[in-house]
């Protein structure tokens, strides 16, 4: 795969093709409704039988590299491709991306969202697997569902892998988009372990783009209160006790008093961190929020 960038127009022709052949980046994609199993309350589905579509050329990489797409003439992102190796991997914290604006970025908050906020910078490859900041072309706007939910797990998958192993995994993460729509469906996420051919990780899922509670207008990202999820109050009243016992649970913390960061104390941004900015925290994760620290984007405390 040379060539990512044609992978931006609309996804389901690339999903399909790239899942059969891998080499078609260069056809035209057919505007075409997606043929994704709709949205049933699972933050993800298997598709293509959960087989990733790299090509054999692809899977005989032992080198790393990451690629990423230039955005499209609407400014949306295409597919960010990479070899992930402990190579190319974070090895300091991550800096404020607040300075992207990616395309559908129609901010709100709601009460019973953990944070409050619908929307987050959503790296398409995860800060911890390849380190990138403030890149407009691996930042979309996806739902907090999506990017905690859906993504992270299988990010996690890959952090773990290659960290124990020193092996490679071939990741590609290719947002789909409708027609014109400013707002991303969802993603695709591929996964191949390549040294072990597979055995290791092998993955090739569709995450959902969606927020239970919220509804959605991908044409522009702007989103409201579902009035019948509101209605349901016992579903998301147990969900919000949830969340205030996370967000009000003594913990211990390490903070980095100089970049304003907190951390779970196994986190490997602890160790690197210059001793005179690291202080010891026990305490609510509320009262860091409120005291203007935010969450380290790799150890997710
Ligand atoms: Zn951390």
């Amino acid at each position: 795969m040379k060539k990512p960038t044609a992978l931006i127009l609309t996804a389901l022709c690339v999903i399909l093709c790239a899942c059969s052949n891998g080499k078609t980046e260069s056809q035209t994609a057919k505007t075409s409704p997606l043929n994704i199993p709709e949205y049933i309350g699972n933050a993800y589905t298997e598709i293509n039988g959960n087989k990733p579509g790299f090509t054999e050329k692809e899977k005989s990489k032992t080198k790393s590299f990451e690629k990423y797409s230039r955005l499209d003439k609407l400014g949306r992102c295409g597919t960010a491709f990479a070899n992930i190796g402990t190579d190319i991997m974070p090895t300091e914290e991550r800096d404020l991306i607040s300075s992207v604006k990616p395309t559908g970025w129609e901010q709100n908050t709601y009460t019973f969202i953990e944070n409050g906020y619908v929307y987050n910078r959503c790296h398409l490859i995860g800060y911890q697997l390849t380190g990138e900041n403030a890149n407009e072309r691996n930042l979309i706007t996806g739902t907090r569902y999506m990017n905690v939910e859906g993504m992270l797990p299988f990010e996690n998958e890959v952090a773990e892998y290659v960290t124990s192993t020193r092996h490679h995994v071939l990741y590609r993460v290719t947002p789909v988009f409708e027609g014109d729509n400013l707002l991303a469906s969802g993603v695709e996420m591929e996964a191949w372990s390549v040294e072990d051919n597979g055995k290791g990780v092998c993955f090739n899922v569709y995450c959902y783009n969606v927020q239970p509670g919220v509804v959605i207008t991908y044409a522009n990202g702007k989103n409201a209160p579902d009035k019948k999820y509101t209605a349901k109050s016992n579903v998301s009243g147990n969900k919000s006790k949830a969340i205030i016992s996370r967000e009000d649970t003594v913990r211990t913390y390490i903070l980095n008093v100089s970049s304003k960061k907190f951390h779970l104390p196994s986190c490997d941004a602890v160790n690197k961190m210059k001793p005179k900015n690291k202080k010891t925290y026990k305490g609510t994760r509320s009262s860091l929020t409120k005291n203007g620290y935010s969450p380290c984007g790799m150890c997710n405390p």
